[in-house]
This record gives C-alpha cells, structure tokens and sequence, in this order.
C-alpha cells in the first residue's frame, strides 16, 4: 500500500514482477549503447515523472531501453523526450525545453509523466500479461493524485488501450463501446465514485522517432493537445498554436 506519491515512486522502483523484463533492463545497462559506455545505467523500473498534485497526466507506452532505462526519468535522454519536453516548455508545462539526466533542472509544472509499463521491453512491445501486471501501479498513481487531476494525455494507442481499464479501476466510467484512439479524440469521463470528478481524456499521437521524424506528428500538433489539456484541466498554459493543424476535438 503507497499513502504518497513518494512511497509510490520509491515502490516502482523496486519492483521485479516481470521475469522477462528485469532481465532485458539488466542486460540493456550492462551491454549499454557505446555512445553511453562510461555511464552507469539505471537498469530498474522508471517511476512517473512531476508534482502529486498535478492536474494533467500524460501517459506514455514504456521507458526506452537507453532513454529512461538509461537516466531513470520518463522520457529522459532521447529522442522522444526531446520532442515531448520542448512542447510542453512552448505551453508553459515546464521550465525547460530539454531533458537529458534526472539532475538537469527540469521541473514540470501541473503535470505528471508517467506510463502503463514501467520497465524498458524488448523492442519497446510489452505483453499483454506484462501490460496487466503493472497495471496496479497506474491505478495506484491516479488514485493518488484523484483529487487533483483533470485531464489526461495518452500518446498512442497502446497507452490508450492499456489506460482505459486502469481509469475504470480507479474510479471512472468507461463508455460502451469503447472510445477509439486518435490524435485529437477526446472524451469526458463521468466519475463512477462519489470523490472522483469528471476527466478529460485525449489521445496525441506517440512523439516515437517513427512518427515525429516522417512528419506524422509535428511539434506544432503536439502543443495543441498539450495546450487543450491543459486548459481543459484548469492549467493556465499557452493558447493552442495556430499553425497546427487542427485535431478533430469534439
Ligand atoms: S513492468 Fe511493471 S510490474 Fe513488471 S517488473 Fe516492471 S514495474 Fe514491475
């Protein structure tokens, strides 16, 4: 049991309930990639990133193997965190626009980082049985940060797949059938306790290489729906840029 967001971190972090992922995070910080031979690999869960008392969540897939699995911080020292963490500096959503190790600076503002899986998979593909055994954590970090959040970003599909049963498990009302994925859906989740309030769920495309370097996703459009968010949890944050093509909010 975790009273606090701390308690939460520090437990995350010690967690071994995967045989074939402490395996894979073990081996990746000892092999490590040549161009970070000299540094010591964090090789363990990565916990959440951000305030307990943030309104807006944004939930990744999983940590990288030389990213997060690397500088144990989400999104820290690649490629992906380079394009989600400059959007969220151009929204006002953190004091910098870079993230390269956990003592940089960085400090976000209302919001909070976090992910389904906590453990860098092979081939950045968790199984199912993986996926449903981290699942409590994510529980467990939105009912703690309930009174709170108002707002969440899922990047890409499979956090929007694997998020769903976790807000149903923690207190909120999934819609039959199921909310679709897409960059800009966005839907409002009635609360199905007495202490939890509505939230606003949206989807942004995954800021993976993959989609931001063929154009897929621009950081443009990844401003707007880190700025809709935001706004739609009571966060005073950058307006929407203009030059983004405009989601199908609704
Ligand atoms: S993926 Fe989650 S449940 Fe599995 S070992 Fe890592 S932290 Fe534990």
């Amino acid at each position: 049991m975790c009273h606090t967001i701390a308690e939460l971190d520090a437990a995350v972090a010690d967690c071994f309930a995967c045989p074939r992922l402490v395996a894979w995070r073990e081996h990746v910080a000892r092999e490590k990639r040549a161009a970070f031979r000299d540094e010591t690999y964090w090789g363990r869960p990565v916990p959440g990133y951000g305030p307990d008392d943030a309104r807006l969540f944004v939930v990744g897939l999983a940590p990288a193997a030389h990213g997060g699995n690397r500088t144990g911080r989400m999104f820290t020292g690649d490629r992906s965190g380079d394009v989600l963490y400059a959007a969220m500096h151009a929204v006002g959503l953190a004091n910098q626009p870079t993230a390269t190790h956990r003592d940089d600076g960085l400090r976000l503002h209302g919001v909070r980082v976090t992910s389904p899986v906590h453990c860098a998979p092979p081939d950045n593909k968790p199984t199912p049985d993986e996926r449903d055994r981290c699942r409590h954590w994510l529980a467990t970090e939105f009912d703690l940060l309930a009174p709170t959040v108002r707002a969440v970003v899922v990047l890409g599909g499979f956090g929007w797949q694997a998020l769903l049963p976790v807000l149903a498990d923690a207190g909120w009302i999934i819609p039959r059938p199921r909310p679709k994925f897409g960059h800009g859906a966005h839907v409002q989740l009635a609360p199905a306790d007495a202490d939890r309030a509505p939230l606003h769920l949206f989807g942004c495309y995954h800021v993976s290489q993959q989609n931001t370097f063929t154009g897929r996703l621009t950081p443009a459009m990844v401003e707007q729906v880190l700025s809709t968010a935001a706004r739609a949890a009571g966060l005073d944050v950058a307006p929407p840029p203009f030059d983004a093509p405009a989601p199908p909010f609704n």
